[in-house]
């Protein structure tokens, strides 16, 4: 494949005007699937199972079997449109999609189309670089998601050149909201942070609600970004192309970049854009071509004869409404001004999409400072390591534990570090693992001072260079003692002792 053309950013962006769509899937974290009783492994009661095996005949679209309706997906769903400020409609009615869906048997997805439930909202995201701006919703619909197929034999892992493809219908049937939003103009050079700060925000409002585990590596959240752009000056909007499923929050902002980058190359050369979806290749950070999809695709919609429209009741919105919390910009703010950060140190939690877990860090009991320490610093790094994200490897709840231990002088940050690589394994809590792993930091002066004598007696010269007042010699000794307590003593209560005993 022939590496495509790029434009300098900051060339593409003095010629060219990005306008930028995008759509966020969002799988709720419901019991049961949106029309049948399957369980739903979007919730993590059931991720992982076994394939084809959290299935009902619904899922699998057998003969004779019919949808019911989720009523707690349509609450989660009711929640998230009025907290993304949409009207929720009084009634509203699911349709067919036909497509040839290998992964959805039915060959037909259960949506929205022109009822959908929540309409014309706005959502206030605030970019790193400070600008805010107001990204205006055109719908929330509800639907179903597709099974996952698993291209087998051959490089790509893509279809071409596979040598058979295995299906599991598990996701079928996965409760999503499809969230869309109008064109958004204006945001120029900050178009790809927009792009990364708006998903990121709605992260932030599904996870207040608590609808949904928001996990991108599991393709809980997931985003397909609309790029197009139009001459400096000129109002009409440019071909849009759609890149898939771009599955991390930088991925966003790159993918959106390149973009830009690539189009505005072609339209410099005189070339058309063609309106089509685009795959992102994280490795290469590029697009390639995937299907032409035109406006007039047509999915012969037509409403679904086996469901009856939802109809909220006037109460039921009231009640979902009384009951949202507090929308995540305020929240910030609010955070922000408690917790005493710097904003290069909250932006340093924000980025690192740690907010939430900080948060209930904090509230179970550890401090901020600690709180942002041990998620920012020490689990993002595991993290990385393990190429997943700190949120999936400990608790708020384990790492306020950790920063106690810490407080309390069980444990030296070297040790803690330690507990953590065990908390991220596994092992159990950070007390289990301090037990298990004989971790603690040795508190009993003896065990110490008979390292230190050891230490003083091996090493003579440096005995006498202390007692004559070279103290920073003492280093060579307190390293000894740190290696013979295999790191587990405080080193400032070392030094202490050292100096102590070498007059001694
Ligand atoms: P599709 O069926 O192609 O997915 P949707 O209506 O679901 O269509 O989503 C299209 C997205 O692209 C919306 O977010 C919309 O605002 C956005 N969009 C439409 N036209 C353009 C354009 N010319 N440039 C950028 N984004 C666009
Ligand atoms: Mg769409």
């Amino acid at each position: 494949m022939a590496r495509a053309a790029l434009m300098d950013f900051d060339e593409a962006l003095e010629r060219f005007d990005p306008v930028i769509g995008l759509e966020v899937h969002v799988e709720l974290n419901t019991t049961t699937k949106m029309f049948s009783s399957a369980p739903n492994p979007a919730n993590s009661a059931f991720h992982g199972a076994e394939p084809n095996t959290l299935i009902t005949p619904v899922c699998l679209g057998l003969p004779g079997s019919l949808p019911v309706v989720n009523g707690t997906a349509v609450r989660y769903s009711i929640s998230l449109g009025l907290a993304l400020g949409c009207e929720i409609a009084p009634s509203s009615r699911f349709a067919r999609k036909n497509y040839f869906y290998p992964d959805l048997a039915k060959n037909y997805q259960i949506s929205q189309y022109d009822e959908p439930i929540a309409f014309d909202g706005s959502v206030e995201v605030e970019l790193e670089n400070g600008r805010t701006f107001t990204v205006p919703i055109e719908r929330a619909h509800m639907e179903e998601d597709a099974g996952k197929l698993t291209h087998v034999g051959g490089s790509t892992g893509r279809i071409q050149g596979a040598e058979y493809s295995l299906v599991d219908y598990n996701r079928a049937g996965v409760p999503l909201v499809e969230i869309v939003t109008r064109p958004i103009e204006g945001a120029g050079a900050d178009a790809p942070a927009l792009a990364r700060a708006y998903v990121s925000t709605i992260r932030d409002i599904v996870l207040s609600l608590g609808i949904s585990e928001a996990r991108m590596e599991r393709g809980n959240l997931r985003c397909d970004a609309n790029v197009s752009l139009r001459p400096r000056g000129e109002q009409k909007y440019g071909t849009r192309t759609e890149t898939k499923n771009v599955n991390s929050m930088r991925s966003i902002e790159r993918a959106v970049r390149y973009e830009i980058q690539r189009q505005a190359a072609i339209l410099a050369g005189g070339g058309t854009i063609t309106q089509e979806t685009r795959h992102w290749h994280e490795d290469t950070g590029t697009t390639s071509a995937g299907r032409p999809k035109s406006d007039a695709d047509d999915y012969r919609y037509f409403p679904e004869p086996d469901l009856l429209p939802v109809e909220p009741t006037a109460e039921l919105i009231d009640e979902l409404r009384a009951a949202l919390p507090e929308p995540p910009a305020a929240r910030r703010r609010r955070l922000k001004g408690e917790w005493g950060f710097t904003d290069l140190e909250f932006q340093d939690v924000v980025n690192g999409g740690l907010l939430v877990e900080v948060a209930e860090t904090v509230a179970a009991g550890a401090s901020p400072a600690a709180a942002r320490k041990w998620w920012t610093g020490e689990l993002t790094r595991v993290a990385n390591a393990r190429e997943t994200d700190a949120a999936s490897l400990a608790s708020p709840a384990q790492v306020a534990e950790l920063a106690a231990l810490v407080d309390e002088g069980v444990l030296t940050d070297r040790l803690a570090r330690q507990v953590l690589e065990g908390v991220a394994a596994g092992e159990g809590s950070p007390r289990e693992i301090v037990e298990a792993r004989g971790l603690a930091v040795v508190s009993d002066d003896g065990a110490l001072i008979a390292a230190i004598d050891d230490a003083l007696a091996s090493q003579p010269d440096v005995l006498a260079k202390i007692r004559d007042g070279k103290v920073q010699a003492a280093g060579a000794v307190i390293g000894a003692v740190m290696k013979a307590m295999q790191g587990k003593a405080d080193a400032a209560r070392v030094r202490e002792l050292v100096l102590e005993r070498a007059q001694g």
